[in-house]
This record gives structure tokens, sequence and C-alpha cells, in this order.
């Protein structure tokens, strides 16, 4: 008997993927059948966690599809949005960490490992080229005594003022982790109102990302103490060319959602990007330079620069400037 279907790629090791048909959460294996490749796509990896997949399998009547007898993946459907990741910084070949994901949740902190905000400026670009709308989690909230005030003041006016909602948390202590639960289950939106639009038989898919130390595996466990998130540094393998494979994985989290963690992932990488483009990847700068006198301008030595007004005036603020600067000045070295 064959048997016809839709599924969700949850996870891939080195020789199959994991497949299930979300929000449901029953797992079976899968090749991919014949060569598969989505127009217009240069990565290594053909299906990404987060693809959702035409697949196909021949089963005795009443038998399942085993290791065995996978089915077989005949067909990706077109990626809503994908997240990227560049193989090494000279080569061109790129590699999807996951698609379909409703969300990204930057994870940092202030205290050790403190953030970079360049590093995190980096990020949420990418999150605007790829189209996935990105959440700052403050995390270790609890060891943000008085002398972070400023610090923890600055940080959010910082990204609240670019847009970004930031959500102060403690995997430590529980705060906050109601509510990061209830935003992952699709329920609620990150400024804490109610998600009018929540279906319940659609699956929300949520990234994690944050250097190593911000505590991922922690959070991950504060939201669902039955998962057991992957330790170690799988991007360095990635970065020798070993096999390109078992990176990420997609777990289900018991009060509802998806979150797909990136153990060791020190950020993902920018592609193609031309100079012209990365202002308009900084939302605020997108909108301030409206009024800028030239187009295009790079908001550098433009004379009637309106996003240069802005910074002096304080509605951007310097930081995200600087990291701009910083992006525009090392982009010769993306390509
Ligand atoms: P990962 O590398 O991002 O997965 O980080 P881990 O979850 O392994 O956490 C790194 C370290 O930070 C561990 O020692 C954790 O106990 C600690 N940690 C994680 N979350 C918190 C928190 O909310 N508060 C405090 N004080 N420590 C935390
Ligand atoms: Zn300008």
């Amino acid at each position: 008997m064959i048997i016809k279907g839709q599924a969700t790629v949850v996870k891939h090791t080195g020789s199959h993927y994991m497949l299930s048909a979300l929000p449901g959460w029953e797992l079976f294996p899968a090749v991919l059948r014949g060569k598969i490749r989505l127009k217009g796509s240069s990565a290594t990896n053909p299906v990404a966690v987060g693809d959702m997949v035409d697949y196909e399998a021949e089963v005795e009547d009443g038998g399942t599809v085993t290791l065995e007898n996978p089915a077989a993946v005949t067909a990706v459907h077109p990626r809503r949005n994908y997240i990227i990741r560049r193989s090494t910084n000279l080569s061109r070949q790129s590699h999807i960490i996951a698609s379909n994901l409703d969300r990204a949740f930057l994870v940092v902190t202030l205290d050790f490992p403190q953030v970079k905000l360049p590093f995190l400026d980096r990020l949420l670009v990418t999150c605007e080229v790829y189209n996935v709308p990105a959440v700052i989690i403050l995390n270790k909230c609890d060891l943000y005594g008085p002398e972070y005030d400023q610090m923890r003041e600055a940080f959010r006016d910082i990204y609240e003022g670019a847009g970004y909602p930031v959500m102060e948390v403690s995997a430590r202590t529980g705060e906050g982790i109601d509510r990061l639960t209830s935003v992952i289950s699709g329920k609620t939106l990150p400024d804490g109102t109610e998600n009018e639009e929540y279906d319940p038989c659609r699956p929300y898919v949520s990234l994690f990302s944050g250097v190593s130390g911000v505590g991922k595996s922690s959070l991950i466990r504060a939201l669902d103490p039955s998962l057991e998130p992957r330790v170690g540094d799988i991007s360095d393998a990635h970065e020798q060319g070993r096999h390109t494979t078992t990176f990420y994985e997609m777990y289900k989290v018991q009060s509802g959602g998806f979150i797909v963690d990136t153990p060791g992932l020190r950020g993902f990488g920018l592609v193609d990007l031309k100079k012209e483009e990365i202002a308009t990847y900084f939302p605020e700068m997108l909108e301030a330079s409206q009024d800028c006198r030239f187009t295009p301008c790079t908001h550098t030595h433009e004379p009637g620069c309106a996003v240069k007004d802005a910074v002096e005036e304080g509605r951007i603020s310097y930081e995200r400037y600087s990291s701009y600067l910083g992006m525009l000045e090392e982009e010769g070295k993306y390509r």
C-alpha cells in the first residue's frame, strides 16, 4: 500500500530525516528520493529543519514506516522564510539552519557573557533580511542588581527604540518564563497582548539563538523540563568542513509551540548584502531615510541626511548607527 502525505522536517541526522505532521508529534524516518533542490537556492542542504515536504511510503497492510523502510521525500514546499549561515567566511556556500519560522529569539545577557551590540545587530539584520520577526531575550535577570540599572535601561532604550521587543527573563528563578511560554505557544504576542489570529491547528515554530553561555539550554529546560537540549559546539565541526549534517533539531514544547535550538551557533551569516541595502535592514534607519536629500544615501557623508540628523537628535541610537557603520566597512569581506 502506498501512503502519501505532507509533513515537516523536525530533524536531520547523517543518514535520514525525521518528519512529523505538525502540530502532531509522531516522528517517522524519511530519505530523499532523487534530486531535490528548491529553485534559486544555493544552500548545501536541499532540505532543512522546518521545511514542509511531500512524502510517500510503501508499507504492507497494517505496517508502518521504519528506519529499514523509510518514507521518501518527493518535494519541498516553498519556504515562507529561513535563516541561513555561510559555511565559512570565504566561501559563498550557505547552509539553511531552519525554515518557516514564526520568530527568532535572540538570547543575550548583560552579565557573563556580556552582550556585544555589534554582534546582536548583525543577527537582527539577518532576521530582517530573511523576514523572521526577532525578539530579544535578556536572560539571567536575577543577577541584575541596582548596579545594572543604567545598563539595562540603556539596552532597552536602544532595542525597543529600534522596534524590537525585549523580554527580561531568568531561567534560574523562572521570572518571565510564563510569558515566554505563552509567546512560544503562539497564544500571546511578545508585547504581552493576546494573539488574535491564534490557531491551535497551526504549528508555531521559534528559533533560539545566542552565543554559548547565555543560558539557551537552561531556558529550554525551564520552558519544558522534559526537554534535553543538546550541548556542545557543533558549528566548529561545520566550519572545519566535516560532515555537515546533524545540526539543528526541532523540539515540541509541552505547553504549545515548537523550538529549534542552535547550540554553539556563533551567529548566522549575511549573504550577499549590497552596501546600499544594509541600512534598509535597520528598521529605524529605513524609516528615517525617507527624508534623506539623496537617494541612495549611505548616511555617512551626504548633506541633508535624515538618518544622521536622527542620530544627532537621539532618535536613532548611536550604538545602532555605529554597528551600521561597522557593517558598511566590512561589507566587502562578506562576499
Ligand atoms: P547555553 O550555552 O546558552 O546553552 O547556556 P547554559 O544553559 O548552559 O547556561 C550557561 C550558564 O549560565 C550555566 O552555568 C547556567 O547555570 C547559567 N544560567 C543560565 N540561565 C541563568 C539565569 O537565568 N540566571 C543565572 N544566574 N544563571 C543562569
Ligand atoms: Zn541618509
